[in-house]
């Protein structure tokens, strides 16, 4: 039997006394793979998707051989977004809290410069960010990797889709040759197969198969027979399952944006993901669909990949996806951390060969279902069971989650339960509340103080 005890391989005590303190208390598929080839200082190619414990295997590996000592870049992970570079960096901190005096810094685009070049200056051993930015950086010379002992690429096609090839190719000619280079992706075009037979030396390939248990996710099949029936197949789908989470993929950002605005006009809650969104408006679209005061997120894959929201209880492919790997990927969304999911693929006449190619992939014959009865569309959407209020201040302003949960719940406030989750960026802070209580925890907030000074505090309305 294969060990699955982190203690089985040789890391320092610290580190294993930390994961079991963290309660991780198993390697998951891809550690066990990954992680003997990269303790040993091999390149390594990891097929591998957000949730499957991808972090913590190069996390591991890099800490491991890091020396606290030297005050100089050693680590260099880069994302394609902000939100996983802060995912990772953030995963990273926790598993290096044992190692004293460690600096982790993330460096991404969507922020100001200036300060970045002031923590620089302070001196990082592991740097997180985009690979514009971090370019951008290099061009100045605010950050140096002349020390570089390990690189990154976490989401690798994904960074390829986003158009950060050159930026990559740039980043990647400032590094020592002699480095360890690790590569993560969820899928493997041809592009990325190329990037790693240029940069990596004698890589090994580490494949966890992503056997989505069927007892987890039920996936169900649906043809149609042209657009206008495709339209009403997902408001049929979502008016049966009506459930509080969904995410809708499409093929474009146009059509996104074009299926958020219909359903929208039927009376969901919804809104589109896509890459022409500003990032603070990403950034409270994502942040709406978490705390599940949006129900519906229409996203497009590259929109999407990043999103790590534990629980997805319907994906629907408005288009079934190019290929097989994106649609394992897309409905892994759903069926996580313990919980069953449900994933409902579309499709025409045209793309009857892509079902036909999946079905080899899964062994199985798929075979259309009926589509619900259209007697459904007399029904109204339901509605989210949180509502939203944004804050006009965040961590800058010192606001932490305990005080604002402290000014909601005070003297004649609202109760702990009908407080969701709590999110603070920079300058402001999203907290979702119980439909119900929107208007009292308004109030509450509006009159109460937060850090002893009043904030503007309104409702985001759908
Ligand atoms: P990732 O795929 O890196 O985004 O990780 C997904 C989540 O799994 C993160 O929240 C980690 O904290 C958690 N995690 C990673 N490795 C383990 C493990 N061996 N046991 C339990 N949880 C883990």
């Amino acid at each position: 039997m294969t060990d699955t005890a982190f203690s089985s391989l040789k890391l320092h005590t610290d580190l294993l006394k930390n994961l079991s303190s963290l309660g991780y208390e198993k390697m998951t598929a891809i550690q066990m793979q990954s992680l003997p080839p990269i303790l040993a200082g091999k390149d390594v190619i990891a097929q591998s998707k957000t949730g499957s414990g991808k972090t913590a295997a190069f996390g591991l590996g890099l800490l491991q051989k890091l020396e606290v000592k030297h005050f100089y870049v050693q680590s260099l992970i880069l994302c394609p977004t902000r939100e996983l570079a802060d995912q990772v960096a953030k995963e990273i901190r926790k598993l290096a809290r044992t190692i004293h005096n460690i600096k982790v810094l993330t460096l991404c685009g969507g922020m100001p410069f200036g300060p970045q070049i002031g923590s620089l200056e302070h001196g990082a051993h592991i740097i997180v960010g985009t690979p514009g930015r971090i370019e951008e950086h290099l061009r100045k010379a605010t950050l140096k990797l002349n020390h570089l002992t390990t690189l990154v690429l976490d989401e690798a096609d994904r960074m390829l889709d986003m158009g950060f090839q050159s930026a990559l190719d740039a980043i990647i000619e400032q590094t020592p040759q002699q480095r360890q280079t690790l590569l993560f992706s969820a899928t493997f075009p041809a592009q990325i197969k190329s990037i790693a037979t240029k940069i990596m030396l004698e890589p090994v390939m580490v494949q966890v198969t992503s056997s989505h248990d069927e007892s987890i996710i039920k996936q169900h099949f649906y043809k149609v027979n042209d657009e206008k029936q495709r339209l009403t197949a997902l408001h049929l789908l979502l008016l049966q399952h009506n459930p509080q989470s969904t995410v809708v993929f499409c093929n474009t950002k146009r059509e996104a944006q074009q299926i958020a605005d219909h359903l929208s006009d039927l009376g969901f809650s919804t809104l589109a993901l896509h890459g022409d969104l500003e990032q603070r408006d990403r950034d409270q679209t994502l942040v709406r669909f978490a705390n599940k005061s949006i129900s519906v997120l229409i996203a497009t894959d590259v929109a999407a990949r990043g999103l790590d929201i534990d629980a997805i209880n319907l994906v629907i492919n408005y288009h079934i996806a190019r290929d097989t790997e994106v649609h394992i990927h897309r409905i892994g969304r759903t069926g996580r951390a313990g919980s069953k999911g449900i994933a409902c693929s579309l499709y025409s006449d045209k793309e009857h060969y892509k079902v036909a190619l999946l079905g080899d992939y899964l062994n199985r014959i798929i075979e259309s279902e009926t589509l619900p009865t259209l007697k459904l569309l007399d029904q109204p959407p339901g509605k989210p069971l949180m509502a939203t209020l944004l804050i006009d201040g965040g961590k800058k302003q010192k606001l932490r989650p305990g005080d604002i949960l402290g000014a909601l719940t005070g003297k004649n406030g609202i109760t702990g339960k009908q407080v969701g989750k709590i999110h603070i960026f920079d300058n402001h802070a999203y907290v979702a509340v119980k439909q119900s209580v929107i208007k009292p925890a308004l109030k509450k907030l509006t009159e109460g103080k937060l850090k002893g000074r009043s904030f503007r505090v309104r409702i985001i309305r759908a």
